[in-house]
């Protein structure tokens, strides 16, 4: 038994700095992909549930690495360890609004983009002057500006201080939506007293929409509740007819999901926003 675990302890060593290794060497090539300008974003459309008119646009990033895309799952919580965030997060930013213009200037100016912002980012003392002076550099309205922050970061990290920027920005009519609506365990009364005018339905809840009965699917009853609250609301991951049928009846405000379409590069996303995607 010592034997063993003295070698289980080797093997766990190994292991550990194998991870640790790996670790290092992401967040080396990462501060590369900065400076290099290997990041790209994709754009994957929020559409109106009984039209398929493309409403607004979720901003998604990638990382082209050795002509590969690398899906943000395996690098952004590395990047939030290491504090990297911020400045990929400044870069998402700037990189949305620029493109924003571009499309409001193409003539499609009731047009929204969402971006997904870290905790680390809220965190930042200038954050909110950051993102005003890109809304001012592309001559944006601000109201088409949404920032998407999960329903965990929301409520692990708000202090006094999120709390303070949050309500700036919504000074400043930019948006906020929570995201991931469902994962985490805020309560309603909570959401209530949250500065946030989107909700976003995690995908896990409109994939019940098909097995569960209709009586134990509880979507229905999280889009009419956020209504009375005065939300918007999202459904995330809409794949399969029925859930859209299902969204319409609730009203829902608007789905995303590869049955409206998969997240797309700028040149493809031009070509669709003057379709209708369902
Ligand atoms: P998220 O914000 O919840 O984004 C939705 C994810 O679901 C995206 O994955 C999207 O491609 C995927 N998705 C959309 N529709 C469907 C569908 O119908 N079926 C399925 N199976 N998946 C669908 P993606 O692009 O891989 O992004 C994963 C996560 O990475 C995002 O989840 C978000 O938390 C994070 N992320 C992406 N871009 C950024 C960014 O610029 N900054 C930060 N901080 N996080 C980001
Ligand atoms: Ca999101
Ligand atoms: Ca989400
Ligand atoms: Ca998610």
């Amino acid at each position: 038994a010592k034997e063993l675990g003295k070698r289980n302890y080797v093997v766990f060593n190994i292991e550990m700095k194998k991870a640790v290794m790996e670790k290092a060497e992401i967040q080396n090539n990462l501060r590369k992909a900065i400076e290099f300008n290997e990041f790209v974003l994709h754009y994957q459309p929020q559409v109106e549930p009984h039209t398929g008119r493309v409403l607004g646009l979720e901003a998604l990033i990638r990382w082209e690495k050795d002509n590969k895309l690398v899906p943000p799952n395996k690098f952004i919580g590395i990047a939030e360890e290491t504090g990297l965030i911020v400045p990929i997060g400044d870069w998402v930013i700037t990189t949305a609004c620029a493109f924003l213009k571009k499309l409001h200037d193409l003539g499609y100016q009731e047009l929204t983009m969402s971006v997904n912002i870290s905790a680390l980012q809220l965190q930042e003392d200038q954050f909110v002057d950051k993102v005003l002076k890109v809304l001012r550099d592309n001559n944006l309205d601000s109201g088409k500006l949404e920032l998407e922050i999960t329903e965990t970061v929301l409520i692990e990290f708000l202090d006094a201080k999120i709390s303070h920027v949050l309500d700036s920005l919504i000074e400043n009519n930019i948006k906020i939506s929570l995201d991931d609506f469902g994962l985490g365990y805020s309560s309603l009364n909570y959401i209530k007293q949250l500065p946030i005018s989107t909700l976003k339905v995690d995908k896990s809840f409109i994939d019940d929409i098909q097995s569960a009965p209709e009586s134990k699917n509880i979507t229905g009853l999280i889009v009419t509740m956020a209504h009375q609250l005065g939300l918007k609301v999202v459904a995330e991951g809409v794949e399969k007819p029925e859930q859209r049928e299902y969204l319409i009846k609730y009203d829902c405000d608007a789905i995303q999901g590869y049955l409206a379409s998969k997240p797309l590069p700028e040149e493809e996303i031009i070509k669709v926003l003057n379709k209708n995607l369902l």
